[in-house]
């Protein structure tokens, strides 16, 4: 089948070293059907990508790169909106002023904090930083921002030894309420390969929590490798897609993706 990668940055990212065609070119290499460059967009002074991205110069690569690669590669115009409750007026300030195909959802700082850092595991127990993760996940399924929810278990990957391995059974009636409210919204899972590349054998979210999706009435979701060098692009997607295919989860295509929208 033919995929889509529908999460990477390029250099329009703070953190990212992969230019728009290194991204296209790895991207038709890996025989996808289409990219998605998801840009990161902050909103708070305390995040390094505050204030970084670039629309008219985004735009511009889009426009470049359609036309260099349009024939073998479809290109999407998106983005990752890092969800903060404090930031909620100026999300909804640039969502309504800008115009996406695709726009992710992801939670990445609690209490302006990055929360995969040491200093936001210091002095909070195991219980308050999962519990303030999960609630900041409610509240931006919540929001109605995002049609497309960015890796739902990031926080798996804190850096505390302290804290123990992540199980997600320990928080089911967490995972459970936001689940049933990603599908009673119609949002749409991601399913992020990166943790491949942090030691994980199953995607942000794992399988665990996929299943449960499943099992709860979810249907769609999407691949993303959050890929920030060309090498990135797809990692893992092949044998991803497989496994969600036999979970009898379906992923989104270049149709599904522009129609929905
Ligand atoms: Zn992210
Ligand atoms: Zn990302």
């Amino acid at each position: 089948m033919k995929l889509f990668d529908c999460h990477m940055h390029s250099t329009h990212s703070f953190d990212a070293t992969a230019t728009f065609d290194e991204l296209c070119e790895s991207a038709i290499e890996y025989g996808l059907q289409g990219i998605c460059v998801t840009e990161h967009i902050d909103f708070d002074e305390a995040d390094p990508g505050y204030n970084f991205f670039r629309h008219d110069a985004y735009m511009a690569d889009i426009k470049r790169c359609r036309e260099k690669y349009g024939d073998r590669l479809e290109i999407l115009t998106g983005v990752e909106v890092t969800y903060q409750t404090e930031f909620v007026d100026e999300i909804k300030d640039f969502l309504s002023t800008h115009k996406f195909d695709y726009v992710l959802g992801s939670i990445h700082l609690i209490d302006h904090i990055f929360v995969l850092s040491p200093r936001y595991a210091k002095g909070r127990s195991k219980e308050d930083a999962y519990k303030a993760y999960w609630k900041e996940t409610l509240a931006m399924i919540e929001s109605g921002l995002f049609k497309y929810i960015g890796h739902l278990d990031y926080i798996k990957s804190i850096r505390s030894q302290a804290y123990g391995r992540f199980e997600f059974e320990e928080w089911l009636p967490e995972i459970t309420e936001i689940l049933e409210k990603v599908i009673e919204t119609g949002a749409i899972l991601e399913a992020n390969t990166s943790a491949l590349r942090r030691t994980y054998k199953e995607p942000y979210p794992g399988w665990g929590i996929l299943e449960l999706y499943k099992s709860l009435g979810g249907t769609y979701v999407v691949m993303g490798s959050d890929a920030h060098s060309p090498s990135q692009v797809a990692l893992g997607f092949r044998e991803t897609a497989k496994r969600l295919q036999e979970m009898g989860l379906v992923i989104c295509d270049g149709t599904m993706l522009t129609s929905s929208s």
